[in-house]
């Protein structure tokens, strides 16, 4: 009992809740359809123009209307409570759906004496530019040459269009090409058909930008800057009145925002087709360039790397005063393979009473001696001979492939060369430079890597006296 009580409630509240609903959904419906009825129809106005005059008005991939024109009119329509109908279709047959009565207005036109006899113009809406325009084929051959018709080329201009009426009038000598709307001739232009053309600059613009096609063609002489007008058919004065009056909206800025919006939209987002190769090729040229740029700085800096290095390493074997090899590289020689080989002649010499030289002539002219006795000694042995400087004043020579007579002629030689050489040299007759030198010839290598034998014949010879030579021959 009390769950059919409790269902009841229930089923009572769901059937308020639709009935409220379905009286809402009524109630709004027809609010909704009084409304529509009470709304008055917005007038129609029916817009002719062409159906192929980009970027001014022509019919897009859906075939919708589009174009700088159509935006006006769909504006004007917007302001003024009017309904926009677009007409478009050829040039010559929107002219005749004006005069005809198919259509109310012409989106705009170029007010021309002959069009005065069979349309009324109304408000200027902006100004147009026209060119004839000459492809690269025409090149050094002058406008005025083409427009008396003095050559075999037709310039392209659309039919039934004011530029024709004006080309006939102005050059009535020249051959024109007629097309039935710019779209054909502009493309018959870029298909290299004709050579020359009359157009807009806007709509020349257009065309030319929008094409990967690049032959291309350049504006060569202006032919007039003239207003376009809303044209009406002869004799609708009170349709133009009325058009008219509510054209007070179009300022200058409106004008501006209109025209702004397609060319931005339109011009401006699509390239030449040539501008991405060459901003990729500017790009590859600038990669390669810094790429050779760091190559060559990298070569540069290695080689002055390198050339450190050698300096370096040349400085590290290298006695600084007299040039000579240092006492290091004479040992890394003594310590090498080449200690095994036959015929080694190891010379060690000192110079004789130095330190009487430095403390009667100056340590600088001890400095003069060392190296007076280390040129000395270099160029009486052989290029191949190791001469080094091991101590403050003592010098070791290696030689391999030796005889002993030989080892005992140079360990003379230098010995004598020496002194003579030095009493010519030095101004102190008394106290020529001489040096003791011991000589250790190993007929069958080196059995050890010492100087201690060469040593000690030096030590020998400075006992007999000095500035002489000793050999000690050591075959093991
Ligand atoms: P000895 O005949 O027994 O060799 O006598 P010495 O005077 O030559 O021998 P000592 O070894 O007593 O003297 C060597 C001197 O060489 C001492 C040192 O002042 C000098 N000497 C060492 N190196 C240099 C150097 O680079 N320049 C100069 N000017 N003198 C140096
Ligand atoms: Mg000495
Ligand atoms: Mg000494």
């Amino acid at each position: 009992m009390r769950h059919s009580g409790v269902l009841y409630v229930v089923t009572r509240i769901i059937v308020v809740v639709l009935s409220i609903g379905v009286l809402l959904t009524i109630t709004l419906s027809v609010d909704a359809e009084q409304n529509q009825q009470s709304k008055p129809q917005s007038p129609v106005l029916k817009v002719a123009n062409s159906h192929a005059w980009r970027p001014f008005s022509y019919l897009d991939r859906n075939q919708e209307p589009k174009g700088i024109l159509i935006d006006f009119w769909k504006e004007f329509g917007k302001r003024n409570g009017y309904q926009i109908e677009f007409v478009l279709t050829d040039w010559q047959q929107s002219i005749d759906a004006v005069r005809s009565g198919q259509a109310d207005v012409h989106a705009g036109l170029l007010r021309s004496p002959e069009r005065l006899a069979f349309m009324d113009f109304g408000t200027p809406l902006f100004s147009i530019d026209t060119q004839v325009f000459f492809s690269q084929a025409l090149t050094g051959v002058s406008a005025d040459y083409v427009l008396a018709g003095d050559t075999d080329h037709a310039v392209g201009v659309v039919q039934g269009g004011y530029e024709e009426e004006f080309m006939r009038t102005e050059f009535p000598d020249v051959t024109l090409q007629l097309f039935p709307n710019n779209q054909a001739m502009l493309d018959a232009a870029l298909s290299a058909d004709i050579q020359a053309f009359v157009a807009d600059l806007q709509v020349a613009n257009y065309h030319l930008y929008t094409t990967t096609n690049q032959n291309l063609f350049i504006p060569v002489r202006h032919l007039y800057t003239e207003m376009l007008y809303a044209g009406f058919a002869k004799g609708k004065t009170a349709l133009l009145n009325q058009v008219d009056n509510k054209f007070a909206w179009l300022d200058d800025e409106t004008k501006r925002r209109l025209l702004n919006r397609w060319v931005y939209y339109d011009v401006e987002t699509v390239y030449p087709a040539y501008l991405l190769p060459m901003l990729i090729a500017f790009g590859v040229i600038v990669g390669i360039s810094y790429i050779f740029l760091l190559k060559r700085t990298v070569k540069q800096k290695t080689h002055a790397l390198q050339a450190a290095n050698d300096l370096l390493q040349a400085q590290a074997i290298t006695d600084s005063l007299t040039h000579l090899h240092n006492r290091r590289y004479f040992y890394q020689c003594l310590y090498s393979q080449m200690r095994e080989v036959k015929g080694i002649t190891l010379m060690v010499f000192d110079i004789d009473d130095f330190k009487a030289f430095n403390d009667g002539f100056g340590h600088a002219h001890g400095d003069e001696v060392l190296c007076f006795v280390a040129q000395t000694a270099r160029s009486l042995l052989p290029n191949d001979a190791v001469v080094a400087r091991i101590g403050g004043e003592e010098f070791a020579v290696l030689q391999y492939f030796s005889t002993a007579e030989r080892a005992v002629v140079q360990g003379k030689l230098l010995c004598n060369e020496i002194s003579r050489q030095s009493l010519a040299l030095f101004n102190h007759p008394s106290m020529p430079v001489t040096v003791s030198l011991g000589v250790a010839y190993y007929p069958n290598g080196m059995p050890h890597s010492e100087i201690v034998d060469a040593d000690k014949a030096m030590y020998q010879a400075k006992k007999q006296d000095k500035n002489c030579a000793v050999l000690h021959e050591i075959s093991q």
